[in-house]
């Protein structure tokens, strides 16, 4: 057993290379093998949003806080509110963020397959994050 004490842990500000604008990320847990969950509490500035990306096990995220958005490729974007649960299923290619004007929080969790528990790949351009909310 093992107890990550509040605040034994500093925040980390995302990596601008799968990132765009400011995001803050705070480790819950990731897991020593066998065990694979993998989670962290992620907060979005207003109009920060991750880079198209996909996950091998697929992603829940659990929004704790606020108004964004998310879009799957190919779909519309959707607008996320605190309380609202996604799954998106493995290999599927999205991305997530805070709205245009407001910043939004969620818990991110997702299982490691051979060491790895996301594909990251291009950014998400001003255009296609402001298409209009389907
Ligand atoms: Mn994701």
């Amino acid at each position: 057993m093992e107890i990550h004490a509040a605040g034994s842990r500093p925040t980390r500000l995302a990596a601008k290379e799968s990132f765009t604008g400011t995001v803050w990320q705070d480790p819950i847990i990731t897991a020593q093998a066998p065990a694979r969950v993998n989670a962290a509490r992620v907060a979005f500035e207003p109009g920060a949003r991750t880079a198209w990306h996909t996950h091998p096990l697929g992603q829940t995220l659990y929004v704790i806080a606020g108004v964004g958005r998310f879009q799957s490729k190919g779909g519309p974007v959707r607008e996320i509110r605190a309380g609202d649960v996604v799954w998106i299923p493995p290999g599927e290619k999205h991305w997530h963020g805070g709205a245009p004007t407001t910043g939004m929080v969620h818990i991110a969790m997702h299982e490691t397959l051979d060491g790895n528990h996301v594909t990251w790949m291009e950014h998400v351009t001003d255009a296609e994050y402001s298409e209009k909310v389907g």
